[in-house]
C-alpha cells in the first residue's frame, strides 16, 4: 500500500535536494544507531530495514529519479518482481569498509579489527596455476601400441619454506600500519572521499618479509619427471591432457594442466593417412602380369600374405582389411594398402644386376616381338 509507506527522505532525515554525500552520511549515522549488530531491540531492526531500503533507492541516482517522479508507486505493481531494493541487511563490516575513515565510535573499531583479521589471510587472492605445453615425438610403432613416456617438465610448485604463503615464516606477518589491514587508504577532499589501494601493502592488508626461498611468489620452479600415458592410435596433432600437472596455483588456487602435443615421426616403410597405412612393394613385370602372392610386414610385427592379382598395374592399391592403425576413437583398426611398384629393370645394366642378365635381355626382346603393338593413346 503506497500510502502507508513513509517517505524515504523522511526516513533518512535529509532534505529532498540532499547530495549523495549527505545521504551516505545520514545512512552511516543511522546504521550506527540501528544496525542489528549493535541494536538488539526488535523495533530498531524494523527501523533499520526501512533505513536500508530508503538508502538503496536514494543512493542510486536512477532509482532516486524514479522515486522523485512517481513516489513509492515507481517500485510497485507489475515491476515488483524486479525489486528495486533488497531486504537483506547489509553486513556491518561492509558498510564499514565502504565508509572507512568516517570516524565511527569504538564499537566499530572492534568489529573493524575482526574484519581485518579475516582479511590478512585472504589478502593474497588464490590464483589458478598456468598450463604447461609440451611437444613429444614418438615413433609410429609407439603410436601403434601406445606407450608411457616420462616427460621432464619445469613446474612451479608450492614453496616448502613458506608453505606457499610467500611470507618469511620466521618473521611473521603484521597488519599493515598504513591502512590498518583494509588494503585501502581513503583520501578526503572537500565532500568527496576517494579510496585508493594502499601503497604500503599494495592492497594486501599485511606487511611481511618475503620468503627468501621463493621471493614472495609462494612457488618455486622445479624439474619434475611426469609419466604421460600415450594411448594407441595417437597421431601428429593429438593433444593429451594431464590434469593438475601444470604450474601449481598460488595462495591456495588450483593447479593448471599439462598439455602434451604429439608428433609422430615418419616411418621407414609405412606411410600413414589417418587410420590407414600404406606400404610400397616392388613387383616384377611378369608378376604384375601373371599375379603372385607376397609377404608384407605390418606394424604389429606379424607378416601377412597378400595376393597380387594378375594384371596389376603400377600404382594399384591392394587393400588388406583391418591391418592399419588402431582407432584412437572407437574400436578396431584401419586398413593396410599395398601399393604395387612395377619394377622396370634398366637394359644394359641387366648383366650387372642379374646373373642371367644376358638371357633376360634376350627373352625380353623375344617377348617384345611377340606382343602386338598396343593402342598407343590410352582412352579414359
Ligand atoms: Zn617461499
Ligand atoms: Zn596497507
Amino acid at each position: 500500500m503506497p500510502s502507508t509507506k513513509k517517505d524515504y527522505y523522511e526516513i533518512l532525515g535529509v532534505p529532498r535536494n540532499a547530495s549523495q554525500e549527505e545521504i551516505k552520511k545520514a545512512f552511516r549515522r543511522l546504521a550506527r544507531k540501528y544496525h542489528p549488530d549493535i541494536n538488539k531491540d526488535p523495533e530498531a531492526q524494523e527501523k533499520f530495514k526501512e533505513i536500508n531500503e530508503a538508502y538503496q533507492i536514494l543512493s542510486d541516482p536512477e532509482k532516486r529519479k524514479l522515486y522523485d517522479t512517481y513516489g513509492h508507486a515507481a517500485f510497485e505493481g507489475q515491476g515488483a518482481q524486479e525489486q528495486a531494493y533488497t531486504t537483506q541487511i547489509p553486513d556491518l563490516e561492509e558498510i564499514l569498509n565502504e565508509f572507512f575513515g568516517g570516524g565511527f565510535g569504538s564499537v566499530f573499531d572492534t568489529i573493524f579489527e575482526r574484519a581485518t583479521r579475516g582479511r590478512k589471510r585472504t589478502g593474497r587472492r588464490p590464483q589458478r596455476g598456468e598450463d604447461i605445453y609440451k611437444t613429444v615425438e614418438i615413433s609410429l610403432e609407439d603410436a601403434f601400441r601406445g606407450t608411457t613416456l616420462e616427460v621432464d617438465v619445469d613446474r612451479d610448485v608450492e614453496c616448502t619454506a613458506c608453505g606457499g604463503t610467500g611470507y618469511d615464516q620466521s618473521r611473521g606477518v603484521r597488519t599493515c600500519p598504513t591502512c590498518g589491514g583494509t588494503g585501502q587508504v581513503v583520501q578526503r577532499q572537500f565532500f568527496m572521499t576517494i579510496a585508493q589501494t594502499c601503497p604500503t601493502c599494495r592492497g594486501e592488508g599485511a606487511v611481511y618479509e618475503p620468503c627468501r626461498e621463493c621471493g614472495g611468489r609462494g612457488t618455486v620452479r622445479r624439474r619434475e619427471r611426469i609419466k604421460v600415458r600415450i594411448p594407441p592410435g595417437v597421431d601428429t596433432g593429438s593433444k593429451l591432457v594431464v590434469e593438475g600437472k601444470g604450474h601449481s596455483g598460488r595462495f591456495g588456487g588450483p593447479p593448471g594442466n599439462l598439455y602434451i602435443q604429439v608428433r609422430v615421426k615418419p616411418h621407414r616403410i609405412f606411410e600413414r593417412r589417418g587410420d590407414d597405412l600404406y606400404v610400397d612393394v616392388n613387383v616384377t613385370y611378369p608378376e604384375a602380369v601373371l599375379g603372385t602372392e607376397i609377404e608384407v610386414p605390418t606394424l604389429s610385427g606379424e607378416k601377412v600374405k597378400v595376393k597380387i592379382p594378375p594384371g596389376t598395374k603400377h600404382g594399384d592399391l591392394i587393400k588388406v582389411e583391418g591391418k592399419g592403425m588402431p582407432r584412437l576413437k572407437g574400436s578396431g583398426r584401419g586398413n593396410l594398402y599395398v601399393r604395387a611398384n612395377v619394377d622396370v629393370p634398366k637394359i644394359g645394366m641387366l648383366d650387372k644386376v642379374f646373373k642371367d642378365g644376358k638371357k633376360i635381355e634376350r627373352l625380353l626382346k623375344e617377348l617384345q616381338d611377340l606382343l602386338p603393338e598396343p593402342q598407343r593413346i590410352k582412352e579414359r
